[in-house]
């Protein structure tokens, strides 16, 4: 008798009666391209997600009421994510992160550049009770911690006292949940520490299998000198690095990406574990008085030379100035002639009438394209929820259709390798980031022929187009183009 039920019991299983979950949880994704986020190459299948999971990947028929989703001539890719994202107060005021989630994001890492919340844990518990659209994970802060424990007098060298108590700082970030360690070592609060300061900290997060991310020293002359830092962190701390934005961001480094691309590719071979992220814009936004680190905004040679570093003053456009609002949408060359003089002229008599917003070329395209092409450089945006920069609203769309549709630098499999798989793994999220039974349902669906940005530096917040739809944890937060208001993100803690 027993064996008979045990019988009945397995056939019951095998016709699917008890593994079925209902069939309203249940959402099939048909007739797509799936491109999996391994960087295989994209197949015609049908997904079966059930619940927050995805549970079949084949040529798949629906079942009755089954909710289908409509993906012919569309791309079903794994969600993006965002491993450098400055959202962290903007959940704040948009929980659903509509700029985020239209550009195919579903999970956003914050607190990177040294700055981050604090503590991490009450942090991850808001996100949790404020119910945010995407997924989150949260960096411990270099310059958080150092403020923590130096407080205004943070303008030297720590002692080593202090460096013990910012260690332990960082240890209980990574206790409430951190992925690791993040700094901005070109900034006032990270700048004066010195490169020991770092390891012991890098050291500190590698107890807990974190990782060591950095806006490194210096993006501009002394780049590689940089670099050079962050591979020793990683050797001498045996903590995997994240170059943060990889950048080449002045003339006298302009064209040496293939000498950094050297000196990274040595570290990785004698086992250091590097990689990088870099975003799709050779431009930076920013107030004028930028161009000049040593403030001296009235002298001529000191203009001179700032001016110099960005290629000169045809590559510094007046996005808005309110003393001038004839010089709108002019570059300093221009405004120079206009006044009678040269760009230093216009420089001067700018600031001295109360400044301007500008945009400023930082980079070399072909810079930006070696970065890409290498294997062990992903996608990130540096921007977030309200970003004044267009990379906020842009950056993933942009790859997508200006890299890989219109400049072909990149495969659709290879740009989303870089946007999914890849800073998944480095983040230690093992459930996201490819399309494969069992995985988290974080999907996006988009048009391949449409798919760009349209934000720019006078626009930065200008919506893109092309994401048909987003699935967060198996639910939809972008349905036809149109934003759900769901918000099914998980905080994700790292153990
Ligand atoms: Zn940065």
């Amino acid at each position: 008798m027993k064996k008979i039920l045990l019988i009945i019991f397995i056939v019951l299983i095998e016709c699917g009666i008890f593994a079925q979950v209902p069939i309203k949880d249940s959402i099939l994704i048909k007739g797509g391209k799936v491109i999996d986020g391994t960087g295989a190459p994209a197949r015609s299948l049908d997904i079966r997600i059930s619940g927050d999971v995805i549970t079949e990947v084949g040529r798949l028929k629906p079942r009755q009421g089954e909710k289908v989703i409509e993906a012919h001539g569309m791309v079903v890719a794994p969600g993006f994510v965002d491993i450098h994202n400055h959202s962290e107060r903007g959940f704040a005021n948009d929980p659903t992160a509509r700029s985020q989630i239209l550009q195919g994001i579903t999970t956003i890492a914050v607190g990177p550049d040294g700055g981050s919340p604090w503590p991490v844990g009450d942090y991850l518990n808001w996100c949790e009770k404020q119910k945010l659209s995407t997924n989150v994970i949260a960096f411990v802060g270099h310059a958080t911690v150092r403020q923590k424990v130096m407080g205004k007098d943070f303008k030297r060298t720590a002692t080593q006292s202090e460096i013990s108590q910012m260690a332990e700082l960082v240890e209980q970030g990574m206790r409430e949940g951190a992925v690791g360690l993040s700094s901005g070592l070109e900034y006032d609060i990270g700048n004066p520490s010195t490169t020991e300061e770092i390891i012991e900290l890098a050291k500190a997060a590698a107890k807990y299998k974190g990782i060591y991310m950095s806006h490194v020293r210096d993006e501009a002359d002394l780049v590689m000198d940089a670099f050079r830092e962050a591979i020793r962190i990683g050797r001498d701390a045996a903590i995997p690095v994240q170059i943060s934005h990889i950048k080449l961001g002045t003339v006298g480094v302009w064209d040496k990406a293939g000498d950094a691309v050297k000196l990274i590719d040595a570290a990785r071979k004698k086992g250091v574990d590097i990689e990088a992220d870099c975003y799709p814009y050779d431009a930076w936004s920013s107030t004028i008085t930028v161009l000049i680190p040593s403030r001296r905004h009235d002298d001529p040679a000191a203009v001179k030379r700032g001016l110099d570093d960005v290629g000169g003053g045809a590559n510094v456009l007046i996005t808005s100035c309110q003393a001038h609002p004839d010089y709108e949408g002019k570059n300093l060359d221009q405004i120079g002639a206009l006044i009678g003089g040269n760009a230093v002229d216009a420089y001067i008599k700018i600031v001295r009438d109360g400044g301007a917003g500008v945009v400023c070329k930082s980079m070399k395209d072909s810079d930006i394209r070696t970065f890409y092409l290498q294997p062990w450089v992903m996608v990130s945006s540096d921007g977030g929820i309200g970003m004044r920069h267009p990379r906020g609203a842009g950056t993933f769309p942009r790859v997508l259709g200006l890299f890989v549709r219109e400049r072909k630098w990149l495969s659709l499999e290879q740009a989303i390798r870089k946007m999914s798989s890849m800073p998944a793994r480095r983040l230690g999220l093992n459930d996201r980031g490819t399309i494969k039974k069992g995985m988290k349902a974080d999907i996006v669906i988009f048009d391949p022929a449409k798919i760009i940005d349209r934000s720019t530096m006078t626009q930065p917040m200008l919506e893109p187009v092309g994401v048909a739809h987003l699935l967060i944890n198996g639910q939809s937060v972008v349905r036809d183009g149109i934003v759900t208001g769901d918000r099914p993100g998980a905080v994700l803690r790292h153990q």
